[in-house]
């Protein structure tokens, strides 16, 4: 009998409902500077002008958002919101990924508008680019094999977690499904996709405790107390009660939207100087070991990997 059978004698509500695993206190501190990074890196180069946006949406141009919010103009890389005054380049959404040790592999942003292209999804451009590192390894020339040359592609990603500041979509689920991400960690919920992460999950869930589900669990940001999750859908409820616009993408070009992810990125660079709560925590891998990364490296990791997207992180545009 198939999931799919189970579920078509049961409530539709069953099948759409989030998921999300207990997260313990110290889990719940390393989810945070991932989060705080990756609205970091869209508030960094945040752009403004799209087309559907009126005036009155655009945040003004005049104002100097980063020498008002600034709390170290020594640490921070300036200037945020890159791309306010230029093209529009595509949707403020991005993603990484970060793999079982702790570390991050790469990123990326949406690019819908730059290649006029209803396709060009943070998390799909991600997920295609990360295998196409992951084949650098098996070149004929350019060094010694990988350690472990037994891992198949569809197995690459089983200990990879993706983060995106927007819930995915129909097509970026699919793409984390087939290669077999483990979790996707979304920041801000898109009424707009009905819920197709939960759905596939739940539809390829297994009942086997040595072997995860095919699609990757979706994990909502307020399973881990995350606050702007929960700011960001209001704001969009406002947006939406304001304009009568539904377009979540339109409400990410909007300066209220802009301020949200800016207030994050300072609670980022705070989280350097307050310390956390439990720095030598690492995080428990399926084979029994732990990761590489206690939660203190995790958040060296990604203040470094902040300073290289910000300095050099280019993804074949200019966004
Ligand atoms: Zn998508």
């Amino acid at each position: 009998m198939t999931k799919l059978d189970e579920y078509l004698k049961r409530p539709v509500s069953e099948l759409v409902a989030d998921s999300p695993r207990l997260v313990s206190q110290e889990e719940k501190e390393r989810h945070n500077i991932y989060s705080l990074l990756l609205m970091s890196m869209v508030a960094f180069n945040w752009n403004s002008n799209k087309r559907s946006v009126d005036d009155s949406q655009k945040p003004s141009h005049s104002k100097d958002y980063g020498s008002n919010l600034l709390l170290s103009t020594s640490e921070k890389p300036v200037p945020r919101g890159k791309f306010l005054k230029g093209d529009y380049l595509g949707h403020n959404i991005a993603a990484f990924a970060v793999d079982r040790d702790g570390s991050v592999i790469d990123f990326d942003f949406n690019h819908n508008e730059i290649f006029n292209s209803s396709t060009q999804h943070a998390e799909a451009r991600l997920l295609n680019r990360v295998f196409s590192l992951n084949q650098i390894y098996d070149s004929w020339n350019v060094g010694p094999p990988p350690k472990d040359t037994s891992s198949s592609y569809g197995q690459l990603l089983q200990g990879v977690t993706i983060y995106t500041s927007l819930e995915s979509c129909a097509q970026c689920s699919g793409i984390m499904t087939l290669g077999n991400a483990k979790e996707v960690i979304y920041l801000q919920e898109d009424p707009g996709q009905y819920k197709i992460g939960n759905i596939m999950f739940r539809l390829t869930e297994s009942n086997d405790p040595h072997r995860k589900s095919l699609a990757p669990r979706p994990i909502p940001a307020n399973t881990f107390g995350f606050n702007y999750y929960s700011v960001l859908s209001e704001k969009f409820g406002e947006y939406k009660n304001a304009t009568g616009n539904s377009s979540i993408t339109s409400f990410l070009c909007t300066e209220a939207a802009f301020l949200v992810f800016l207030e994050a990125e300072n609670e980022f660079y705070d989280l350097a100087n307050s310390g956390l709560k439990f720095p030598d925590w690492k995080a428990k891998l399926i084979n029994g070991s732990e990761s590489r990364l206690s939660n203190k490296g995790v958040l060296e990791e990604c203040l470094g990997f902040y300073k290289y997207f910000a300095e050099k992180g280019r993804r074949g545009t200019p966004h």
